[in-house]
């Protein structure tokens, strides 16, 4: 071992060298530093996403299997309008066995596009529902309903969204619906024992902190986490404040690709690629319970 040696720099360079020294630090300690923390690497299960009709040509089963694959999704939470794409993906011999992915089918209550503006008032809507769940699918029974849009909180007062709710607790169906905060809690009126995963956790950017409250207040709501305004920065990596909601309600969150056009499945790759960055940011056991975990759990997954 060498000891004692002192290499002397003439002061300019030595002051040089500090500023060097500590640019290097503020690098490797600020934020710089975080947008290089390790992508998460484990397990997606993608709770929001859906096959419609549209993309059922530009991107046939086996290639979106293989889509999911490649990005480390194993399973997903899936619906379609009309409910002909989540029948084909349950039914597809590349399912699980090929590509590793397992699909959790959900009963899309929309047959074409006037249907999202229209379900809450069309009672033949409630049949539908009702014979698609006593057909179920080649995966298995149908584990939930939705996503259904709600554009009026009002609208979750009327008959066919009570009747809905009431059925999904009575048959232990999960619900996925894109609502505002007012909705979730008229929604629970219904059925207070309901599973509700919340479609963006509020897309037009209610409050962290009413999305708090809501989440203490009905303890089998889950927020799902695309397109959610505020979630992350420019950098890509947590706002603080939501970084903070996660790690207080870890048990509460799961991430959806939420394929509604085919330029989301175009960006299938970039979409989770864009969550791995952040949940790098998080400890990993929390990155885990919202990629995977919460989202398995419901459906009791391993
Ligand atoms: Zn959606």
């Amino acid at each position: 071992m060498e000891t004692g040696r002192t290499i002397i720099f003439p002061g300019k360079l030595q002051g040089c060298l500090g500023i060097l020294a500590l640019l290097v630090f503020l690098m490797l300690s600020g934020p710089l530093a975080a947008q290089h923390a390790r992508p998460y690497p484990g397990p997606i299960f993608d709770a929001h996403l859906h096959y419609n009709v549209e993309a059922v040509e530009p991107y046939p089963v086996a290639k979106v299997l293989g889509m999911m694959k490649e990005a480390g999704v194993a399973a997903v939470l899936a619906n379609s309008r009309p409910n002909d794409g989540t029948k084909a993906l349950a039914e597809s011999d590349d399912t699980l066995a090929k590509s590793g992915v397992q699909v959790i089918p959900f009963v899309r209550l929309y047959r074409n596009r006037d249907d999202y503006t229209n379900w809450f008032r069309d009672p033949t809507i409630y049949q539908m529902l009702e014979s698609e769940l006593a057909a179920g699918t080649a995966a298995g029974e149908y584990r939930g309903v939705g996503e259904f849009h709600l554009y009026q909180s009002q609208d979750a007062n009327g008959p066919i969204a009570r009747q809905i709710m009431q059925l999904a607790q009575a048959r232990n169906l999960v619900i996925l619906a894109h609502v505002d905060d007012a909705a979730i809690e008229m929604l629970y009126a219904h059925a207070p024992k309901a599973r509700i995963i919340w479609a963006h956790s509020g897309i037009s950017g209610v409050s962290a902190s009413r999305v708090a409250e809501l989440l203490v207040k009905y303890p089998t709501l889950v927020g799902e986490l695309s397109y959610r305004p505020g979630l992350t920065g420019g950098n890509g990596l947590l706002s603080p404040e939501w970084k903070q909601l996660l790690l207080s309600h870890p048990e509460r969150f799961c991430l959806g690709s939420d394929t509604w056009t085919n330029g989301r499945w175009a960006a299938y790759a970039e979409i989770m690629a864009g969550y791995r960055v952040w949940l790098g940011d998080l400890p990993v056991a929390i990155a885990r319970k919202i990629a995977w975990e919460n989202a398995a759990r419901l459906f009791g997954l391993p």
